[in-house]
């Protein structure tokens, strides 16, 4: 507690989950509740984002609505109506459509003529996360968290630049390589696959159309997903490059106009005339989970939590649901004049978040390795996996919901609901 008696969070860590906890508790609590987010990159704003995307399923947007930033995000984020799913080599001539995946309403459906995702550019989005950070009276403080120190009451948390201060909670969104994590003794299982994501922005000629492709190649999946209208060409969309590690510096080394030959090979002509407009970068794979996430008054939340394969863009929405049960476990403590960061408020967010996240990180780890490999009888037994699962539409429905994040017993925030 702070010395007037008001109970006070730290959120180490200004990525995306940690910003929408923040902001969902302060909008919550009002003065009731201090909400303080430290990082040192918070220095420098909202630009480091610049030339990301992300693919946010529509539990997520529901939550940006419910906390008020869509708005002004929804000109950058790009809805995708459709999936197309092929699985080939690269010098095959044509790339076989295995399984489609369309906007399809139903009257039972929760996401009824919702699509699935929206594209949503991170500059963008983390901009108008810190702005109404800051107007709900969010402290933004650009500096580290070094460690922690719990104690029955509150836990007192040492600073980069020397200083210390107290909080009932401190959540860990310190990302994969969380000190935070390392610091309260919580082990990490997990392993990193030997394959890099390559990620850029691509202007093109002819519209997407809101579609969004993943070409299952031998070395990995390469996503093109739909970016908003505009860039030297009209027309843009992201990808995502899954490539052997080793080939990566081969790939990129040649510069850019030998790097968009690459592009080009995998992109297809559909398309037209294609420009490098941002990127590319490329970031080592891995898959992680923390054993808890949780310690005493310190709650893990998004990649400090857990880090799995872009196969399926969901890293993110995990940590946004992530995000949206832990505000949801703080409030009703708090509504009901109880301690925030007591064990069974964080046992009750781990319950919550552990296994799902289990599952997630398993089913992609299992689809990567799945086609990420050029074997034919592999081959054959996936096609006709996807080609079973394009056949039968509850189930395509069921995996498109999942991946929408929208089923199940779902956190308020994710439902579009105040909390
Ligand atoms: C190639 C690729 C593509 C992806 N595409 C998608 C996608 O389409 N959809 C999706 O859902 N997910 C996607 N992801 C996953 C997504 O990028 C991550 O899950 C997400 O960015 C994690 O956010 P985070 O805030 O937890 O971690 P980070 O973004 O790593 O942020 C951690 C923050 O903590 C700060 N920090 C570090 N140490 C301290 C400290 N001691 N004190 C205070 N602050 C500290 C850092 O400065 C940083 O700002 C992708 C990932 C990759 C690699």
């Amino acid at each position: 507690m702070t010395g007037s008696g008001q109970r006070r969070v730290v959120v180490a860590g200004a990525g995306i989950p940690g910003l929408s906890l923040a902001l969902a508790l302060k909008r919550a609590h009002g003065p009731a509740l201090a909400v303080t987010v430290c990082d040192p990159a918070l220095a420098s704003g909202a630009a480091r984002h610049r030339g990301r995307a992300f693919a946010v399923a529509a539990g997520g947007r529901r939550m940006f609505a419910q906390l008020g930033i869509w708005e002004a995000v929804s000109a950058a984020a790009e809805p995708i109506r459709d999936m197309v799913v092929s699985d080939s080599r690269l010098t095959d001539p044509v790339r076989p459509v295995f399984l489609t995946f369309a906007q399809e309403p139903s009257p039972q459906d929760a996401v009824a003529g919702e699509p699935f995702a929206h594209m949503v550019e991170a500059e963008p989005l983390v901009a108008a996360l810190l702005a109404a950070c800051a107007a709900a009276g969010v402290v933004l403080d650009p500096v580290g968290i070094a460690s922690a120190d719990p104690g029955p009451e509150a836990t007192e948390l040492h600073r980069t630049d020397g200083r210390a201060e107290t909080a009932s909670l401190l959540v860990a969104a310190d990302g994969a390589r969380s000190r935070l994590r390392e610091g309260a003794g919580i082990g990490w299982v997990g392993w990193s696959y030997p394959q890099s994501g390559i990620v850029a922005t691509i202007g093109h000629e002819r519209p997407h159309g809101g579609r969004a492709y993943e070409h299952f190649l031998p070395s990995g999946p390469f996503a093109i997903l739909p970016l908003v209208a505009g860039g030297a060409l009209g027309h843009r969309s992201s990808i995502v490059w899954t490539e052997r590690a080793a080939d990566v510096p081969a790939l990129l080394g040649g510069g850019p106009d030998e790097t968009l030959v690459e592009i080009e090979r995998r992109f297809g002509l559909g398309f037209g005339r294609i420009v490098l407009e941002a990127g590319p970068s490329a970031h080592p794979l891995a898959f992680g989970i923390a054993r808890r996430f949780r310690a005493d008054r310190m709650a893990l939340l998004g990649d400090a939590a857990h880090v799995i394969h872009p196969i399926a863009g969901q890293g993110l929405n995990l940590g946004l649901a992530g995000a949206a049960s832990l505000a949801q476990a703080v409030t009703d403590a708090l509504r009901l004049g109880l301690d925030p960061g007591a064990p069974d408020v964080l046992q009750t967010y781990e319950r919550e978040r552990r296994f799902e996240t289990l599952a997630m990180g398993a089913m992609t780890d299992g689809l990567n390795r799945l086609f990420s490999t050029d074997a034919l009888p592999v081959r054959l037994a996936r096609d006709l996996g996807l080609g079973l699962v394009d056949r039968l539409p509850g189930l395509k429905r069921l995996f498109i919901g999942q991946a929408a994040a929208v089923r199940g017993t779902l956190p308020k925030l994710l439902r579009g609901q105040a909390l």
